[in-house]
């Protein structure tokens, strides 16, 4: 039951579904779905591959540019990327399903291990590389192309970061995630998981390798700092969401589940806590328009029959030692002269108690500052680690990529990254750029 539910909502396309999308492709030239994906797949090129029936030819287009071609077919805001920038939508059509045909490609190749890339020419240079995710595999694998030996450390007891333990399970399974760890790195890197770094041990891979990759993600969950926080049922959205994945979904929560926050990780853990059985309502401070989830989210989490709350805030969870419910107060904006975004002022006499057994908090993550401070001359900039264009931190040795310097955006973003850094790195090891 609890299986189905979780099932795919981007199901596999058949061969004929396949061929048929593919034949409505238009093959703009300075086509503008390649502009929209951060990774610039070719998108006309691997259609028009699909259409000849050269599926191997796509896989490897695909690759070419985005290794992590595959979670991304699956994960990607495809509606906000590529599909909202092609032609069909200013035609009134609908667009081409570019991830959908992404994947038949991307999933055969893996399926049947079909490998386009192999290591390099040595170059002599080791590498470490901090964090399993998307960011940290993306850059591993184009340093090993690149001739380099690379170790990849990951904290967790599977890499794959938050493909493995984040995303939601009806977009990209366990399996989908680790089939894809081991595709990316038959190619000859090592990955050491359970192997969390720490402050100390930074500077033991700092004398033994060349130069360091940070593909350290986010932190925890941020805490409200709120009455109650500590009650039975009070969770962080992130560790809900990595205890679902751990456990494949076969988790239990309350009868009565308040989601706190108002982006994409609030409305995954609502519309994954409606699967498992409870009933939902989403709270946010702000209004519907302001909220930063993807419409076509909410829209999923409606029809998952999770309930919105708008314009109102948290002031204390209430309990015992379990949780019984959630104490709140209405909010009006008002605009401020000058000011982008409007303030939200509580209304005097509005608060209301909703009864609830469960209160997951999904209002942002903790930045890694501690770690990041045991590493010198790395500057960061709220909690974020800053890069020049090659990705190198303020210390020369050290690079970054992904969510901890863009504060938490795509996979996609994370992958162009981590490539990118790779080839900065290739650089500064082989020609000694510096940053500027
Ligand atoms: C709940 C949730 C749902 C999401 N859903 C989507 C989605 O549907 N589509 C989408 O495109 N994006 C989604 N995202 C965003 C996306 O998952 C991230 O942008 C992406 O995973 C970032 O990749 P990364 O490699 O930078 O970080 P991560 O994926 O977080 O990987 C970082 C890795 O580094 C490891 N690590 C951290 N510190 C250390 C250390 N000191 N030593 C060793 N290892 C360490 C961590 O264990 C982790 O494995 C979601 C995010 C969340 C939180
Ligand atoms: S914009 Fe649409 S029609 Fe044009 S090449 Fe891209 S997918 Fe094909």
């Amino acid at each position: 039951m609890t299986e189905n539910k979780f099932s795919s909502i981007k199901p596999r396309m058949t061969k004929t579904e396949s061929l048929v999308e593919a034949s409505r492709c238009l093959f703009c030239h300075d086509a503008p779905c390649i502009r929209a994906c951060p990774t610039s797949i070719d998108v006309p090129m691997f259609i028009r591959q699909i259409m000849t029936h050269n599926v191997k030819g796509a896989a490897k287009t695909i690759f070419t540019q985005n290794i992590l071609g595959k979670s991304c077919a699956h994960v990607c805001p495809t509606e906000v990327l590529c599909e909202g920038a092609c032609v069909y939508n200013h035609l009134n059509e609908r667009p081409i399903n570019i991830g959908r045909l992404q994947a038949c490609a991307t999933d055969w190749a893996i399926e049947n291990n079909i490998c386009f890339f192999k290591k390099g020419l040595p170059t002599n240079k080791k590498i470490a590389v901090v964090g399993g995710g998307p960011a940290g595999l993306a850059c591993a694998h184009r340093l090993t192309v690149l001739g380099h030996d690379v170790v990849v450390y990951e904290a967790n007891e599977k890499a794959g970061g938050l493909n493995t333990y984040g995303v939601a399970p009806y977009k990209y399974t366990n399996k989908d995630s680790l089939q894809e760890v081991n595709y990316i790195s038959e190619i000859g890197f090592e990955i050491k998981t359970n192997t969390p770094v720490n402050n100390a041990m930074i500077h033991e891979l700092e004398k033994k390798y060349d130069a360091i990759f940070l593909g350290t993600g986010l932190g925890k969950s941020k805490k409200l700092n709120v009455s109650g926080e500590n009650l039975k049922g009070v969770c962080g959205a992130s560790e809900f969401i990595y205890e679902l994945r751990k456990k494949e979904q076969k988790i239990s929560v309350g009868e009565k589940v308040i989601v706190l926050g108002g982006g994409n990780t609030a409305i995954d853990a609502a519309v994954e806590s409606s699967k498992l059985g409870a009933d939902v309502t989403v709270i946010y401070r702000r209004s519907e328009k302001e909220q930063n989830a993807y419409f076509f989210e909410v829209e999923l989490a409606k029809k998952n029959n999770v309930k919105f709350i708008y314009l109102a805030s948290p002031l204390e969870i209430l309990g015992k030692e379990t949780t019984e419910g959630l104490k709140c107060i209405k909010n009006k904006l008002e605009k401020k002269n000058g000011s982008k975004k409007s303030e939200i002022i509580p209304i005097k006499d509005s608060e209301f108690v909703i009864p609830c057994n469960m209160v997951i908090l999904a209002t942002g993550q903790e930045k890694m500052i501690n770690f990041y401070s045991s590493i010198p001359d790395l500057e960061l900039n709220n909690g974020k680690i800053l890069v020049n264009n090659f990705f190198q931190t303020k210390n020369p040795k050290y690079f970054a990529g992904g969510d901890c310097i863009n504060g938490g955006k795509e996979v996609v973003n994370a992958v162009a990254d981590g490539r990118d850094a790779a080839c900065g790195i290739h650089e500064y090891l082989m020609k000694g750029k510096f940053n500027g």
